[in-house]
């Protein structure tokens, strides 16, 4: 059998606030294989946020593992091996895009291979095809700040696939997007899920963005309380969350 791409065991964060001991994750273990796209959906506040840091190396857990292709990595939370780990594993999407609005599209897009030292001819290349792929080439140009929050996500699509990792992790990637753009936002993350064999892991709290996914887990309380494959169908994703994770 071919080991996981991803698989987390017994991962813990806890936060102190005052008095209080706040269990963001509590005991969280699954695997993710190659190719599959995950959608984590839970009320606010259920640790969607805190396990996508940590698998993304940008937060540390309290205790627990991470396994990627069945090898422990135990130095990713510390630095250099961080920066690393999410040169060559990992493309972040966040819902309010993060684009520096100093640079071009083209400069926003690059950014990730100028920082890991690429050389400028494969930059320019991959950052062209990468536009087009994502239907903004007229806009290679421009800053950020000229576009619609469609363009903007697309251009933070294009920015976290550019290095080709085989892991993106999207923090509600449509939760500043109106309906119809978040529809072309999940067609483009599908297509690329199948095309290229990417795996996603998608949060967000809205069961029509799910149902784009193979499979959703569900959060509650910082643990993961249902877990199940998907049909592409909203009834089934709405039905579970209304048992699982508002009932709970
Ligand atoms: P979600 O993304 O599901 O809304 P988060 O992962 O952001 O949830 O947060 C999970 C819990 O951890 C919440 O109770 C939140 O208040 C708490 N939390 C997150 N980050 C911190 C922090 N830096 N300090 C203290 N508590 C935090
Ligand atoms: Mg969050």
């Amino acid at each position: 059998m071919t080991p996981s791409l991803l698989q987390i065991q017994h991962m813990t964060k806890t936060y102190q606030r005052g008095m209080e001991t706040v269990h963001a994750l509590d005991d969280v273990s699954f695997s993710m294989q190659e190719g599959e796209f995950i959608a984590i959906m839970g009320t606010s506040g259920s640790g969607k946020s805190t396990l996508l840091n940590i698998l993304g190396a940008l937060d540390q857990p309290t205790s627990g593992t991470l396994r990627l292709r069945d090898e422990a990595q135990r130095e990713i939370f510390t630095e250099p091996a961080a920066t690393l780990y999410r040169q060559q594993n990992i493309g972040f999407i966040f819902q309010s895009f993060h684009l520096l609005d100093d640079l071009t599209v083209s400069e926003n897009v690059a950014l990730p291979l100028m920082l890991a030292g690429t050389d400028a001819k494969t930059i320019r290349q991959r950052v062209e095809h990468l536009l087009e792929h994502v239907g903004l080439s007229r806009w290679a140009k421009h800053r950020p700040t000229e576009l619609s929050g469609g363009q903007q996500q697309r251009v933070a699509i294009a920015r976290a696939l550019i290095a080709e990792p085989p892991i993106v992790l999207a923090d509600e990637p449509t939760g500043n997007l109106d309906f119809r753009t978040s529809t072309e936002i999940m067609t483009l993350l599908k297509a690329l899920n199948k095309e290229q064999q990417t795996s996603i892991l998608l949060v967000t709290h809205d069961a029509q963005v799910a149902s784009y996914a193979d499979r959703v887990l569900y959060f509650h309380d910082g643990r993961i309380v249902a877990d199940q494959p998907s049909t592409g169908e909203l009834g089934p994703i709405m039905e579970t969350f209304e048992r699982y994770v508002r009932s709970v």
